[in-house]
């Protein structure tokens, strides 16, 4: 008998390889953004087309490949990062098995153009299929330039199965915000069909998480740093108000290199036990420092798991250092998300005069002019609202019975004594939801989430009324995945929010580019906003373009509320009772029920007649 056995012809091999490590466009992206960090690029282009799938293009200003070195790229092992096994352990570079670019070659259309440093010309390569078709010198800045035509082009099949362009766009931005998150130190620009999704500038870990994530970011940050023999970790979690029931911003890196663990997710997790309901996920950016021989990172190349030698001490300090930074932050014991109505309230009535009470406010400060952005709220959020329908009798009595039950009422008229001089003194939070203000017509109980939605109601309200089409475009659109359902009813009621200055473009089919947002939303988590939005319009369409209108102000001023549970200063409880009374409806919340109620002497009579 005949031998059958043959060595596959190397375009086949590298063919057959290419396919574990270049799966889609964004497996493409993220080997050519490594390699131009590792070749120490400080600005770094990435041109994209159509996904990814017309055109990948990478520029990079590093140090560039000689003639030599372009053609040994290419090939299968050839790497510039590693020379013996035992260097695997030292690892300093994100690249080291020299696969990425013979396999891209043996599956795309591959032109480089690169100049060494020191270099006087460049060289120029054209590949097709792991062929060089053509081989030139050319003038070209020191660095490298990679494009990537037509990935797939001879594997149909697997062309075909390319998922549809939002999808492949998310999986590269996706691979694009992993390598950009760990090189502040390298300025990036990613362009999508001529658009220009993200440009960031070189800077601190900080700002790189809130230019690649959003403004909305810079409030939500708390810094977590810890340093052990073991382990240095740092970075920042995102305050427990924050967290969201879905998929959140979750980063985890080691020694600069993105990966995932189940493991150290439930040692966060795990740190904001009692401070986030459960099923929600705080978002988190963690950088761990190891020694590089400690980890296994020669696995497989797509995967983004990673051994760890010391996996259970890692874990203690991870969720320790998280724990203290909540703690140190104050963004600890401080939330309750199941409140309890402990203390009802009694409402003006609807002819009442307020009168402004005297108070001594620095007025320049009002910390509420940049709110906290808050995630989509779950539905028992939105049903907070919806809380104090007892009758009124019953109001009387449970706060009678609250005078008489908590405290001797030697202890109530102490805690109740504000006579002192300072702000300090004239106002108290009561159980994180309520704000006593002490006037000269007597004593203010605000609560707190309903007068700053009251508040925010009318600032948006005018804000929208006075500039009809003030728009701020923003400096990175964001992008707003959804359901095929969702993105029906978005389409439709984009026009009316074009009107009050939203700039949506579809994008795809499912998904919309948000350019820009009206002036007075600029503090908002605007993808946050909206997704609340769209729900909240499934459960009643609006019939109108102002019934529509009506309904934004009202989910925005909703969603930005601060809610119970948070601890306010003195000066921002001033802040809230000042703009509150400066309300055209100070009284009622966005569902008429009452924001404050008001004890004076009238009150007090009556209360004391029961
Ligand atoms: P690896 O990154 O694992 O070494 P690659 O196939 O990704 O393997 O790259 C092969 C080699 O090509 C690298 O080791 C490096 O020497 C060189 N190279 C790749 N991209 C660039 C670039 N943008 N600038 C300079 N050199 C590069
Ligand atoms: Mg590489």
């Amino acid at each position: 008998m005949a031998d059958i056995i043959k060595l596959l012809p190397d375009s086949i091999a590298n063919q057959i390889a290419a396919g574990e490590v270049i799966q889609r466009p964004a497996s493409v992206v993220k080997e050519l953004l490594e390699n131009s960090v590792d070749a120490g690029a400080k600005h770094i282009q990435l041109i994209v087309k159509d996904s990814g799938k017309t055109l990948i293009q990478v520029v990079d200003d590093g140090k560039g490949m000689t003639e030599t070195d372009a053609r040994m790229s290419l090939e299968r092992h050839a790497t510039s990062k590693i020379r013996s096994a035992e260097d695997l352990f030292h690892l300093s570079t994100m690249g080291f098995r020299g696969e990425a670019l013979a396999s891209i070659s043996a599956v795309a259309q591959f032109d480089i153009k690169t100049r060494a440093i020191g270099s006087d010309i460049g060289t120029h390569l054209v590949v097709e299929a792991s062929t060089v078709k053509e081989q030139e010198i050319c003038a070209t800045p020191v660095g490298t330039t990679m494009a990537i035509k037509n990935l797939f082009f001879n594997l149909p099949a697997r062309r075909k199965f390319l998922k549809s362009d939002p999808v492949e766009m998310r999986h590269i931005i996706d691979e694009f915000e992993r390598v950009a998150l760990v090189n502040e130190h390298v300025e990036f620009k990613l362009y999508h069909n001529d658009q220009e999704l993200f440009f960031l500038p070189i800077g601190t870990k900080r700002q790189r998480i809130i230019n690649v994530l959003g403004k909305s970011y810079n409030e939500k940050l708390v810094p977590v740093d810890e340093s052990t023999d073991i382990v240095n970790i740092s970075g920042f979690v995102g305050k427990p108000e924050s967290a969201r029931k879905g998929r959140g911003e979750q980063f985890l890196f080691v020694n600069n290199r993105f990966f995932r663990s189940g493991y150290y997710h439930s040692a966060i997790q795990n740190a904001f036990e009692g401070l986030i309901p459960s099923g929600f996920h705080p978002s988190y950016f963690i950088y761990l420092e190891v020694d590089p021989e400690s980890i296994d990172v020669n696995i497989h190349p797509t995967k983004t798991e990673i051994k760890f030698e010391q996996e259970k001490a890692i874990y203690a300090f991870l969720r320790s250092a998280v724990k203290r930074s909540l703690g140190q932050y104050h963004v600890a014991p401080s939330l309750d998300f199941d409140l309890e109505t402990a203390f009802d309230v009694v409402p003006l009535r609807k002819d009442q005069e307020v009168k402004m009470p005297t108070i001594e406010v620095d007025p320049e400060y009002n910390p509420f002019e940049s709110t906290e952005r808050k995630p989509r709220q779950s539905n028992s959020d939105w049903a907070s609202g919806q809380r104090f329908q007892k009758p009124m009798t019953q109001n009387w009595e449970s706060l009678y019975e609250n005078l008489n039950t908590m405290a001797t009422p030697d202890e109530q008229i102490q805690k109740l004594e504000l006579s002192g001089s300072d702000d300090q003194t004239k106002v108290r939070q009561i159980g994180l939801r309520y704000i006593l203000v002490q006037s000269e017509d007597g004593i203010f109980l605000l609560h707190q989430y309903r007068a700053h939605a009251r508040i925010l109601l009318e600032d948006f309200e005018t804000s929208l009324s006075d500039h009809p089409q003030g728009s701020q475009q923003e400096l990175f659109p964001s992008t707003l995945d959804l359901s095929s359902q969702d993105a029906a009813l978005m389409a439709s009621v984009m026009p009316t929010l074009d009107k009050i200055g939203f700039q949506i473009e579809l994008f795809g089919q499912h998904s919309f580019i948000i350019r820009g947002i009206p002036s007075a939303c600029i503090e908002l988590n605007i993808e946050d906003t909206l997704l609340g939005f769209i729900n909240d319009l499934k459960e009643n369409k609006p019939t109108d373009d102002a019934q529509l209108r009506d309904r934004i102000v009202r989910s925005m001023a909703q969603q930005t509320a601060i809610k119970s549970g948070r601890t306010l200063k003195a000066q921002e409880m001033l802040a809230m009772f000042r703009n509150l009374m400066r309300c055209k409806q100070p009284q009622y919340d966005l569902n008429g029920k009452p924001t404050f109620v008001l004890l004076n002497s009238g009150t007090l009579d009556k209360l004391f007649e029961a």
